[in-house]
């Protein structure tokens, strides 16, 4: 084949579609169109965008306090908010909202920039601040989101907040134990009720 004979074959190929995977070219075409998606309220939309950012801040105050105190129950807690500001990053594009999230330490919402750099400062004073940090966080993280829980009706968005709220139960006992192992007193309540923290921690 010369070279002029292979340019032809190959503009021939471009045009009939010779190039185009059976896969790819069974794509778009039938398949039945996709559920459309619902447009949430005002209100779920802020909540997204809200708990996208929320959930980036335990992530980015475990990891400084991570590099700090070199406590495992900080990585290990890091990575699951990883995952959870993953998830709601699913339901931002999902719902074609736009990202908010800023890059390590950064903060679109101006009071979880505030928040932050708050808690920070407090979680490298000790040890011991570091992990009330960390169970002040899981106590505000879970009245945020019941409160968003309630404000939406979408299947989606509910198991993923039911996902982020169990996380947060676990990490809100996982703190506690580390603090009671410090002090070796009954954990006080920060944010929520006494009594609400006692049921979660199985009291
Ligand atoms: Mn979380
Ligand atoms: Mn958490």
């Amino acid at each position: 084949m010369n070279k002029r004979t292979l340019l032809t074959w190959v503009i021939c190929a471009l045009i009939t579609g010779w190039f185009v995977h059976p896969v790819m070219a069974k794509k778009g075409k039938g398949g039945g169109k996709p559920a459309p998606v619902p447009v949430l309220s005002q209100a779920e939309a802020a909540d997204l965008l809200f708990m996208r950012e929320e959930e980036k801040l335990a992530r980015d105050v475990y990891i400084t306090l991570y590099a700090e105190w070199g406590n495992r129950v900080f990585d290990n807690i890091s990575q699951s908010e990883q995952k959870h500001t993953d998830a709601v990053l699913g339901l931002i594009n999902k719902y074609g909202l736009d990202d908010p999230a800023l890059e390590f330490g950064y903060f679109a919402d101006s009071e979880l920039q505030e928040l932050f750099n708050t808690l920070v400062a407090a979680g490298l004073q000790s040890q011991l601040d570091a992990l009330m940090v960390g169970a002040l966080i899981e106590e505000v993280d879970m009245e945020d989101i019941v409160a968003a829980m309630e404000r939406t009706d979408e299947a989606d968005i509910l198991t993923v907040y039911g996902n982020l709220l169990a996380g947060s139960e676990n990490h809100l006992s996982a703190f506690v134990r580390n603090i009671e192992a410090i002090t070796g007193e009954a954990y006080v309540a920060q944010w929520i009720s006494q009594e609400e923290v006692d049921a979660i921690l199985g009291r």
